[in-house]
């Protein structure tokens, strides 16, 4: 079963609620995170199933995922052949959960289970993408903190999106969410944006980003900028469209110039003094003309990166059964629908 024919209407869930939890070099937090989760999921749903997906974790992730498996088979996990990064992670766990909610959320206890609960209650009264709002970043450090502020304020400058404020990828998404999700193809996937893009009846649930249970941050700076670009650029084109204001504004000043110039030199004759102005102005104009170019070669290969209609993923084993078992490479292949 492909991840398109998911949408076929009759379709039915075998599980309540799935949980999907991302998973890079977590092995020492899975013990610990499991412990907690399946108590709440136990008490809130009728049936759920825990889907970790692993991003070619380089430590003990996959021993510890088979320990849990065996221990409880509501447990499994897909495993992907390399780190593909957490955003394709997510749409993974989302290409094999089968509940009629998702969870999603990270796996070192940052994002506490028991908030589940209030999702739960939230999606049950009929908002079908619930989301958690962090009330502090008091545990991200002093620069992160300064970083993430100043993209969420060119992101709403910029984007064409509007993201909710403290909204991150600790949510729950009804099922028609999720197959909307699914059915986006894209390679750069900047989640907050979709989430916000694809609406539905949506809520915030406040809570309380806790400190990191083991471990440390898998995120760093070169991670994040990249995906700050990449969040930016797939949901604005502000920045392809601001050198036609740009080169506009320096057009006309060129001019001005022009006719000044050609008004001295008739009225005052020829005037050779004037060589720091030139160099000064071709530099100006040459970098403009770099940055602009720059700018362009960011979309340009973000376009031959979708055009190039790679699989999202590629799964190295897989633990238990989440969902139906890809049959061939490539689960979200969107040339079917072409
Ligand atoms: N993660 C992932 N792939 C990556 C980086 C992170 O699957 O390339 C997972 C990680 O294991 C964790 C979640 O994404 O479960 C959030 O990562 P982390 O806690 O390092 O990010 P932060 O809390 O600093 O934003
Ligand atoms: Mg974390």
């Amino acid at each position: 079963m492909s991840a398109m024919d998911m949408t076929s209407a009759g379709e039915s869930t075998r599980v309540e609620i799935s949980v999907i939890v991302p998973v890079f070099n977590e092995a020492e937090n899975i013990p610990g995170l499991l412990a907690r989760l399946t108590p709440v999921l136990e008490r809130l749903a009728a049936s759920h199933e825990i889907i970790f997906v692993d991003d070619g974790s380089r430590d003990n992730t996959m021993t510890a995922l088979r320990a849990a498996n065996a221990a409880d088979a509501r447990v499994t996990a897909v495993s992907f052949s390399r780190n593909f990064g957490k955003e394709i992670a997510i749409a993974a766990g989302l290409d094999n959960a089968e509940g009629a909610a998702v969870v999603i959320m990270d796996a070192d206890l940052q994002h506490p289970p028991e908030v589940i609960e209030a999702f739960i209650a939230k999606w049950r009264e009929g908002f079908l993408n619930v989301y958690g709002q962090r009330t502090d970043r008091d545990t991200d450090s002093r620069v992160r903190r300064m970083f993430t502020k100043r993209f969420y304020r060119l992101f709403a400058a910029l984007g064409e999106t509007a993201l909710p404020e403290g909204a991150g990828d600790f949510r729950l998404l009804d099922r028609r969410a999720v197959l909307a999700l699914r059915a986006m193809p894209e390679r750069a996937r900047f989640s907050k944006g979709l989430y916000a893009w694809i609406g539905f009846k949506s809520v915030g649930v406040p809570f309380e980003v806790a400190e990191r249970a083991a471990g440390e941050s898998k995120f760093s700076y070169r991670k994040l900028t990249r995906f700050a670009l990449d969040g930016l650029m797939s949901f604005s084109t502000m920045p392809l469209m601001v050198w036609t204001y740009i080169g506009t504004a320096v057009s006309f000043f060129a001019l001005l110039m022009a006719m000044r110039f050609l008004l001295v030199t008739v009225i005052y004759g020829v005037d050779v003094p004037g060589f720091a102005t030139i160099i000064v102005s071709v530099m100006f104009l040459g970098g403009i003309q770099l940055l602009s170019l720059g700018v362009l070669g960011e979309y340009v290969g973000r376009i031959f990166a979708e055009v190039k209609r790679r699989p999202l993923y590629l799964v190295g084993e897989r633990i238990g059964n989440p969902a139906e078992p890809a049959p061939d490479p490539t689960p979200r292949s969107h040339a079917r629908r072409v």
